[in-house]
């Protein structure tokens, strides 16, 4: 028992970009670091959003980097059966209930108590489905948060100490969507617990998710990984880099160019190559340690 698992879990929306290989290179690179084993997870859970073959562009961009998962890529949408377990562990425990609102009348009910929906944020749920299930409409399972930590802590290894009053800043979240989708927070749980993942590193525009999570691993007795969020790759428009703000896959032709950008955003020094010997540089010195 014990030891480090990492992981890289990319949604397959399209293919890796300058933000999305700094995560894939940290979290490969603390596994090595750490002596552990990296995983990779295909994150394939809202099929909408999916683009069909983006799993085999992102595994053919992380193995012209030289980045190789320890064990065969997993995929979410295989998972379900596990995800529905985990529901009705929280259903049976009344910290999960159905909930008819759409998105229109969540923002009405908020508009009404005066609140306003920040800009690019999520909504809060306002709890109008809390005590009973209101509208005749297909329901969503959500979780309480009245239930968690008035201000839920969290540490993180390069931001440090966090917290979040998940009730007052988040809500009651979704852990089922009404069209029967399961959703990241639930999904990335039971799959971090399922395959031993003791780290995660990602990006850190995912770092404000972590309080839901740790709130559901309390929940529902999972073990809690340590938490590294990276630093972002900023687009035109200042945000996160995304297809949306310019971003464009990673030229696998000139990997190492493409590693050296990442390394740079990790704060690592640029390296003349070949790939591994790169790789095993950037290993050596890597600077968050941890104690595993
Ligand atoms: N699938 C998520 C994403 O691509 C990452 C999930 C995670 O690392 O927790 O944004």
């Amino acid at each position: 028992m014990g030891g480090y698992t990492g992981r890289f879990a990319p949604s397959p929306t399209g293919a890796l970009h300058a933000g999305s290989l700094v995560a894939a290179l940290a979290s490969w690179l603390d596994a090595r670091a750490h002596g552990g084993r990296w995983l990779v997870r295909i994150e394939d859970i809202d099929t909408p959003r999916c683009v069909p073959g983006a799993d085999e562009i992102i595994l053919a961009q992380l193995a012209a980097c030289g980045l190789l998962p320890d064990a065969a890529p997993q995929r979410q949408s295989q998972r379900t059966a596990l995800y529905e377990q985990a529901l009705a562990t929280l259903v049976t425990a009344d910290l999960a209930y159905p909930c008819g609102c759409s998105r229109s009348t969540i923002d009405a009910a908020n508009a009404a108590r005066g609140i306003a929906r920040p800009r690019n944020g999520d909504r809060v749920y306002p709890g109008t489905c809390r005590s009973g299930l209101q509208g005749a409409g297909p329901s969503a399972w959500r979780m309480r948060t009245q239930q968690a930590p008035p201000l839920l802590h969290w540490q993180d290894r390069r931001l440090g100490e966090q917290a979040q009053d998940l009730h007052t800043q988040v809500g009651d979240f979704a852990l089922r969507r009404a069209d029967g989708l399961f959703t990241y927070q639930l999904a990335v749980v039971v799959d971090d617990a399922a395959q031993g993942t003791s780290h995660v590193v990602r990006g850190e525009d995912l770092a404000d998710n972590t309080a839901r999570q740790r709130w559901l691993q309390d929940a529902l007795g999972l073990p809690v990984p340590q938490y590294l969020h990276t630093p972002l790759v900023r687009g035109r428009n200042g945000e996160k880099l995304s297809k949306q703000n310019g971003a464009q896959p990673i030229d696998t032709s000139a990997p190492l160019a493409a590693l050296n950008a990442a390394a740079k955003v990790l704060g690592l020094p640029e390296n003349g190559g070949p790939i591994g010997d790169a790789l095993a540089a950037w290993t050596a010195q890597w600077p968050w340690r941890s104690a595993t």
